[in-house]
């Protein structure tokens, strides 16, 4: 048997509370353990990396290098990286980032793989858990490749539209929704661009909308189509995303890690950072605590054919936190609890 106590998070905040672990099942209780613990911490569902790239963790980028220079198709950095690295080292690179999201309480990540279908077969070799939404690598439409992808493959991310063919990414999207398979895309994170034009390739989500408009976030709420946001990484390109405004217009916002050069996989940091980029208050610090545990998860509702998938892996995760008994304020709706405080990226 194995005891966590501390503080459970629920839909209606963070209570007191502790889990006991016995026999694989896990079970919530209201309140302080009277047992001895082996952990003490936030218990929370296990975790979803709404965002990441999980082959990157080998590039290492020159200071003051722009986003376009480090990841932008065809020839950024990155990508110079990934077609130049042997096989071997790539699978050993995911594989690692995979045990250290599971260290982090992560229980799977939706990654937007690069490299076409072999880039697919490389990260499911590494990581069967992992939602892949792979990008092809051919710059015309090739149904094919396309195929290809979703045989092996969650679904299609494509990079922005600003790097592609707008024709291009309507058929890739249009083959994609026939599969019943996830879409999803890079949106305003250097530049805004056109929601309407986004919006009308139905994505299951979109990623980072760092420069959107009010408006832009309106209608990705009234289409309910969640935004998953990666502070750390628009930091180390000296951007915020939004998020007082994603949060007051109601937008459904989970958490991403990103580039593996950048950012480890861990959403502590990212909540530590929403708490910065927000400041402080119970409303702020409930939407954090819910866009760190739930985000994910709804995200992943709503994209198409991923959920029964990992429905198994959906388990609880203990967040250690600093310290044996950490000092905790507590406000109307609950205790306030530090979250981890090393948000920098480590290029
Ligand atoms: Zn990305």
């Amino acid at each position: 048997m194995k005891v966590a106590d501390g503080f459970i998070f629920t839909e209606h905040g963070l209570i007191r509370g502790h889990a006991v672990h016995e026999n694989g099942v896990t079970e919530l209780f209201e309140g302080p353990s009277k047992d001895v613990p082996d952990l003490y911490g936030v218990i929370v569902p296990s975790l979803i990396d709404a965002h990441t790239h999980c082959a990157d963790a080998g590039v290492r980028p020159k200071p003051g290098m722009s986003l376009e220079e480090l990841v932008a198709p065809p020839d950024g950095l990155k990508h110079v990286y990934l077609r130049n690295t042997p096989r071997d080292r790539l699978v050993g690179d995911m594989r690692s980032f995979g045990s250290q999201a599971r260290a982090n309480g992560i229980a799977t990540f939706v990654d937007f793989r690069e490299g076409g279908a072999e880039g697919c077969r490389m990260a499911r070799e590494a990581c069967p858990d992992a939602v892949i939404l792979g990008r092809p690598i051919s710059p015309e439409f090739d149904p094919n490749e396309i195929d290809d992808i979703l045989s092996v493959a969650d679904g299609i991310a494509l990079s922005s539209l600003k790097d592609i063919d707008l024709s291009y990414a309507e058929r890739i999207a249009d083959r994609t929704h026939r599969a019943g398979k996830t879409f999803a895309l890079h949106v305003s994170e250097r530049v805004r661009e056109d929601i309407d034009t986004v919006l009308a390739l139905e994505p299951s989500f979109v990623v980072h909308m760092v420069e959107a408009t009010d408006p832009d976030l309106r209608k990705c709420a009234d289409s309910d189509v969640p935004i998953a946001v990666c502070p750390r990484s628009n930091r180390y390109f000296g951007k915020a995303p939004p998020l007082k405004r994603m949060m007051d217009i109601g937008n459904t916002v989970a958490m991403g890690t990103d580039n593996a050069m950048l950012c480890s996989p861990d959403l502590r940091p990212e909540a530590d950072l929403f708490s910065q980029i927000l400041g402080e208050g119970t409303k702020e610090y409930t939407w954090i605590w819910e866009c760190m545990c739930a985000g994910g998860r709804k995200l992943l509702y709503r994209s198409r054919g991923i959920i029964a998938q990992n429905e198994k892996e959906m388990a609880f995760a203990v967040l250690p936190l600093e310290g044996d008994r950490p000092e905790c304020a507590w406000t109307d709706s609950g205790p306030v609890i530090p979250f981890r405080n090393d948000p920098e990226c480590s290029p």
